[in-house]
């Protein structure tokens, strides 16, 4: 055994996670981001007096952020903490009737039966069904890489993903306990949390409802980005060395393996193994040939997103979590996933962290407005001008009584040309690659390239898949395969 050196490309939350992972069992981690901290899509905006968490704003599975320190002998809270917000979502549709959503059975029994005592009644079972989906994700899926096709062909495997409903799909799924529309609206929402459509996406996803409805919904006080700040000072902690503002283009090979990566400004980084944490659509052919590869253009982007954020002087009568729905959210998934296009009564999302946290935003409330949005076109434009999704947002909001403009202080917008040029994302897509065919759900971009004998990739393009905890899993299991496959001393 020897001591090994690790070079990690992309400080997002996968990289962090197995940079701190990796410099806890005796590594020498050099971790590397592009954009001036890391943090990649979790990151602070800041307005004047008004601070914004970019990125993830819902956060479930907390035990994932916590292990990350605990198993590296840290306290997770010298770094970050949680609060959980039993009330966290409420859902408002088109006719101004609301649905809150708690993660307390008997409070969304009596919520359901406000329209639907049927709905009501089969919540129990719901949650029953929700809950194995999530354990059976749990035991075959989250904890483990995949490297090959040999790793799919376990019996276990094979007959975990059989019970996991992959051909069924999620509304179909949902329609089975829930009749009203509003309410199939408000939990079929989950399917865009993966970048997808509940119309095509597999029922498996359903273990979304168990996160939230059963484990809860959670904010890191003080913000989000806290996170993240939290896992990068951990690292440094250990010893990691963190290199910002240096982007990596290139690299040198030799007998298959990587020696070194090269940044845009000629600089060297040696290493024994190399962690590619930026979307591996984007990077891993740029850095091992030089350029982009083909599997880009047999490659289905998950959904991307339009964001507002708004610093306002004033406290507008919205939830932490507030969903304001289109009248008609199928012919919203069929504008944005079949046709490219956003919906003229788009489905609006907003988080105002204010609610829970107002000394974040003491002068008004922090809108941090989101809109699923269409990938960039094959040929890297926008489905629209921002200035029309811009408006239409804000007409939206003030016919449902949310009338920004005359108390808007200032804005920061971001595009889906945005999200693509700030993390090189594959055409601006959230989540890398759709989960909306089943093949796609199961089968991600292996977690070890298959040409580069030590190039292993983490984050949201490769497995388990996008979302918050699921990039930080992902950091830990390739820690793990690397520990595996070359040991340090
Ligand atoms: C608007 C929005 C809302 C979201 N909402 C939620 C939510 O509510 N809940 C949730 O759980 N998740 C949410 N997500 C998803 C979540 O933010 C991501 O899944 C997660 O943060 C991605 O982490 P990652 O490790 O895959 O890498 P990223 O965050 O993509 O980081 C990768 C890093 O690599 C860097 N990089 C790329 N190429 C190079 C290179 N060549 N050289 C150097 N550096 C490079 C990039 O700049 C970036 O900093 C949201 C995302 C967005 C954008």
């Amino acid at each position: 055994m020897t001591h090994q050196k690790a070079v990690i490309i992309g400080g997002g939350l996968g990289g962090l996670s197995a940079a701190i992972r990796l410099a806890s069992q005796s590594y020498s981690v050099t971790l590397i981001d592009k954009n001036k901290e890391p943090g990649g899509k979790l990151h602070k905006v800041q307005i004047g007096n008004h601070m914004f968490d970019f990125g993830p704003n819902t956060i479930t599975m907390p035990h994932v952020f916590t292990n990350v320190l605990s198993d590296a002998g840290l306290n997770p809270d010298d770094y970050f903490t949680f609060e959980r917000l039993d009330s966290h979502t409420k859902n408002v549709f088109s006719d101004g009737s609301s649905l809150m959503f708690h993660a307390d059975e008997t409070k969304m029994k009596t919520e359901l039966a406000k329209w639907d005592p049927e709905s009501a009644s089969r919540y129990p079972v719901y949650l029953k069904e929700v809950r194995k989906l999530y354990h059976l994700a749990n035991s075959h899926f989250f904890h483990r890489t995949f490297s090959s096709w040999t790793d799919y062909l376990s019996l276990p495997l094979t007959l975990g993903t059989m019970r996991a409903r992959p051909l069924e799909t999620m509304d179909h799924f949902h329609r089975k306990f829930f009749k009203d529309e509003r309410i199939v609206a408000a939990f079929n929402r989950y399917a865009t949390y993966i970048g997808s459509s509940p119309y095509q996406t597999p029922a498996t996803f359903g273990l979304i409802g168990h996160l939230e409805m059963e484990q809860g919904v959670f904010y890191a006080k003080g913000g989000n980005h806290t996170i993240a700040d939290g896992l990068t000072q951990a690292a440094k902690d250990l010893g990691v060395e963190i290199r910002t503002d240096t982007e990596i283009s290139s690299s040198s090979l030799s007998g298959g393996a990587l020696t070194a990566v090269h940044s845009t400004d000629g600089e060297q980084f040696n290493g024994d193994v190399f962690i590619l944490n930026g979307d591996l659509l984007t990077q891993a052919d740029r850095i091992i040939h030089g350029n982009p590869g083909k599997k880009v253009n047999r490659t289905e982007p998950s959904v991307s997103a339009f964001v507002i954020m708004a610093a306002v002087d004033t406290r507008f009568d919205l939830h932490h979590h507030h969903v304001f729905f289109g009248k008609d959210p199928k012919a919203e998934f069929e504008a944005i996933f079949q046709h490219q296009t956003y919906s003229e009564d788009p489905t609006i999302y907003i988080c105002t962290s204010s609610k829970s946290d107002p000394e974040i935003s003491p002068d008004g409330d922090n809108l941090f407005i989101l809109v699923n949005a269409p990938p960039l076109q094959k040929d890297g434009t926008l489905a629209e001008p921002p200035d029309i999704t811009e408006a239409r947002i804000f007409q939206r909001l003030k016919d449902k009584g949310i009338d920004i403009a005359p108390h808007l202080i200032d804005k920061k917008v971001v595009s889906p040309a945005d999200i693509h040029s700030r993390f090189h994302a594959f055409r601006g897509a959230l989540y890398g690659i759709a989960s909306n065919r089943h093949q796609d759900t199961f089968l991600r971009p292996f977690n070890r390239s298959k040409e580069v004998s030590n190039l292993y990739f983490a984050g949201g393009s490769t497995h388990p898949g996008g979302g918050s905890p699921m990039v930080v899993l992902s950091g830990k299991n390739v820690a793990d395969l690397i520990k595996k496959e070359h040991p340090s001393s």
